[in-house]
């Protein structure tokens, strides 16, 4: 089939790579110049495990193809894809002024029959908002289908061509069946294409990452609590997890959520509610509880440190928003760098793969090293901030001579409490008992 995806970021990029892969031809469209014209160059702009190998192998069959013309993607796919940011407005809600941008412009352009597919996370009723500025200007037949994407960076190849579900939301029988085509080679192990309405299928993506932020949030909740009580929250997990009903996974309790889906997102629902005036309450409080869990390890370092951190000198150990991808929207490590500087410090920090974007965020602000054991020379402290694969069996005595002082502020619980003081470091971590 003809495909093509406007808007080439991690979702865009990932959608249009796995269609050319089952034998789409496939344009990509992005109103970035300079990305297209990596692309084109064969460099895959984003960090994410896999991609590279498809993407390299589809260009080469000249089944995927980049251009800054939307004129020339519409005129091309049957289906259109978007895949386009849709941020935290001021007032919280989603900005669809992509969206609906794009939309007019297809409107104006189509000449012929299209499946327009809404792929970002947008408030419901969007697609009947799409298909309203569309028809404004359109002279022909065309459909707009919901199809929310549930790709996890670090794992979003896999993910796309693996779903566990596809949702696709409309009520055309005609676009249904051209979806349900174009995704029949990812569900051959028998996961399900859910066929819904639009509605309810914009609403689905928005609530699974409400309540998975959720989840981690009422975790982080009992940590805090375990802190105040003595308990040890690893422990409290493992016995929830193993109830089938609660699940083991997601109830790891850290610095809070970042990323470019789950803050976003859950204020997105939290203002669509208020604006049918219903009160998400658990939302509010999901709100709240995470932006100040993001600051956790302040006051256990400021305390340390008899709340004079001038002068001294941090080690960062990761920036990303989470493994597995070099996304730092919204990455608790930057709140922490950020506390960390006002208060008159200096950052030492290293990502495996972030650190391009934190420098186009930061400039010369922080120092950023080639590597994990760099970071620590001449530091008063090391802050874990991402649970990056490498972080989790360092060299113990190698961390002790390079840093001033022998004291390690764990935001991802990485090592076993007691471990950690046979090494004779003091620790700190979250939901857990302090080694001072
Ligand atoms: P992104 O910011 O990484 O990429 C968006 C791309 O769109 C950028 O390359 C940008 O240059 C391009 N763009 C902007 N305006 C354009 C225009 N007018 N024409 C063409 N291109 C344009 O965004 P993303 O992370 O891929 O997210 C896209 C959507 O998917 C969002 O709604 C997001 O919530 C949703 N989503 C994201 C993820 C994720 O893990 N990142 C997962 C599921 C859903």
């Amino acid at each position: 089939m003809k495909i093509s995806v406007i808007g080439t970021g991690y979702v865009g990029l990932v959608t249009g790579t796995c269609l050319a892969e089952t034998g789409n031809e496939v344009v990509c469209v992005d109103i970035d110049e300079d990305k297209v014209n990596r692309m084109r160059s064969g460099e895959v702009p984003i960090y994410e495990p896999h991609l590279d190998v498809l993407f390299e192998r589809n260009i080469e069959a000249k089944r995927l193809t980049f251009t800054t013309s939307l004129e020339e993607g519409l005129a091309h796919g049957a289906i259109i894809f978007l895949a386009l940011p849709t941020p935290e407005g001021e007032d919280g809600s989603a900005d669809l002024s992509y969206v609906l941008g794009v939309a007019e412009q297809i409107g104006k352009t189509i000449k012929e029959y299209k499946v327009i597919v809404d792929k970002s996370t947008v408030p419901v009723g969007t697609a009947e908002k799409v298909r309203q500025v569309i028809g404004l200007h359109a002279n022909c037949d065309f459909d707009v289908v919901s199809n929310p994407e549930f790709l996890r960076e670090g794992f979003a190849v896999d993910d796309f061509l693996k779903p566990e579900r596809i949702i696709i939301g409309s009520s055309s029988t005609r676009a249904t069946a051209l979806m349900e085509k174009l995704y029949k080679p990812f569900v051959r192990s028998g996961n399900p294409i859910l066929i819904m309405d639009e509605k309810s299928a914009e609403l689905t993506k928005y609530a699974a990452n409400a309540f998975l932020a959720t989840k981690i949030t009422f975790m982080n909740e009992i940590a805090n609590y375990c802190e105040k009580v003595g308990a040890d929250v690893d422990k409290v997990r493992i016995g929830m997890g193993t109830d089938s009903r609660i699940g083991k996974r997601f109830l790891f309790p850290g610095i809070g959520y970042g990323g470019s889906c789950f803050p976003k997102d859950v204020k997105a629902l939290h203002k669509s509610g208020s604006e049918e005036n219903y009160e998400f309450k658990i939302l509010d409080a999901v709100i709240n509880v995470n932006s100040r869990q993001k600051k956790a390890l302040l006051p256990k370092i400021n305390s340390f440190f008899s709340h004079n951190l001038k002068g001294k000198t941090f080690a960062i150990w990761g920036l990303a928003f989470k493994p597995e991808t070099d996304d730092i929207r919204e990455a608790p490590a930057l709140d922490i760098i950020e506390e960390l500087l006002k208060s008159g410090a200096q950052i030492q920090a290293f990502d495996p793969e972030a650190m391009d974007n934190v420098t186009k965020q930061y400039g010369d602000q922080i120092t950023l090293v080639k590597s994990m054991y760099d970071a620590l020379q001449e530091a008063d402290a090391l802050v874990i901030c991402t649970e990056w694969s490498i972080f989790r069996t360092p060299d113990f005595s190698r961390i002790k001579e390079a840093l001033n002082t022998p004291v390690l502020f764990d935001g991802r619980n990485l090592y076993d409490t007691s471990d950690v003081e046979k090494e004779g470091f003091s620790y700190f971590s979250i939901g857990r008992k302090d080694i001072i």
